[in-house]
């Protein structure tokens, strides 16, 4: 089985080399790129939902140059601790909104690195995130069995009730009653926002009141918290010929949408700059 389920029936999804299909007659053909598209016509916000073309490409422009790589290796230290000591047939961890891929990859690097048996889903509503991150994983060399991606919503999972080990949500929206369904009894959850600091010296450059984020309280009904562990360290940015690390970050934030021309400008002018990164990790168990 392919730890998808049939976005009609609820069946479970078969795979082979070119399509996804269930015992109900329903299939889905997988792009050139690996991955599947499982959101269903009528169940789409839009024609293409979620992350354009541009916001893709800033992200993954960003992330390749590893400035959040120290956030990613803490979610794969706590992953990889896990699998090595559970790890069994049938391991699965969730990416429930895994955008471009970049920490799904690593995430599948450190389980590959535990010998342990493990299936890695990744889900994101845009076709064109999931596309770069099913490209992504076949330059790594990944294994089918090892990594799938799904066009989906993290709100209409095509995941089976009760199947996941793990679930993963590092800046996705986050949809409880669906995380709740598909993890098994006892399956646990990392959920990654951004902390109280983070990129305040980037707000600081564009804005003339800059705001600190507001850290919601991490209680989540049905789940109890297990851990809680903050992320924070300095980033050195450069806006060089080569590389606009200031500007696509600013990009990829939701910051950017919301201002206008002058504050654009502000960052744009920017040749360096000392950025704070600062996450908070928390880490849930089932009730
Ligand atoms: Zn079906």
């Amino acid at each position: 089985m392919s730890g998808f389920c049939c976005p009609v029936c609820g069946k479970p999804l078969a795979v082979s080399d070119r399509v996804y299909s269930c015992p109900g007659g329903h299939a889905f053909d997988r792009a050139k790129s690996g991955y599947v598209n499982l959101l269903l016509p009528g169940g789409k916000h839009s024609k293409a939902p979620g992350d354009n073309l541009f916001m893709v490409d800033v992200r993954r422009a960003f992330l390749n140059r590893g400035h959040y790589r120290p956030l990613c290796g803490e979610v794969c230290r706590l992953l990889a601790a896990d699998a090595a000591e559970t790890g069994r047939p049938g391991f699965t961890v969730l990416d429930a909104g895994c955008g471009e891929g970049y920490y799904t990859e690593q995430f599948r690097a450190a389980l590959k690195e535990t010998g342990r048996p493990f299936t890695l889903l990744g889900v994101d509503i845009s076709k064109t995130a999931v596309d770069k991150a099913a490209r992504r994983a076949r330059q790594a060399g990944a294994l089918l069995s090892e990594i799938r991606y799904a066009a989906a919503s993290v709100f209409h999972l095509p995941v089976p009730d009760k199947s996941c080990d793990w679930a993963l949500n590092l800046f996705a929206p986050y949809c409880g009653e669906e995380v709740r369904r598909v993890l098994r009894p006892g399956g646990q959850m990392i959920l990654v926002v951004p902390g109280e600091r983070h990129l305040i010296e980037l707000k600081e450059a564009a804005y003339d009141h800059p705001y600190l984020n507001t850290v919601k309280d991490p209680a989540l009904e049905g789940f109890a918290l297990l851990e809680q562990r903050a992320v924070s360290y300095p980033m050195k940015l450069k806006n060089s010929a080569e590389n606009r690390e200031i500007d696509n970050l600013f990009r990829m934030t939701p910051y950017y949408y919301k201002t206008g021309r002058t504050e654009q400008a502000r960052v744009e002018a920017l040749e360096e700059l000392d950025v704070t990164a600062a996450f908070e990790c928390f880490v849930y168990r089932l009730l």
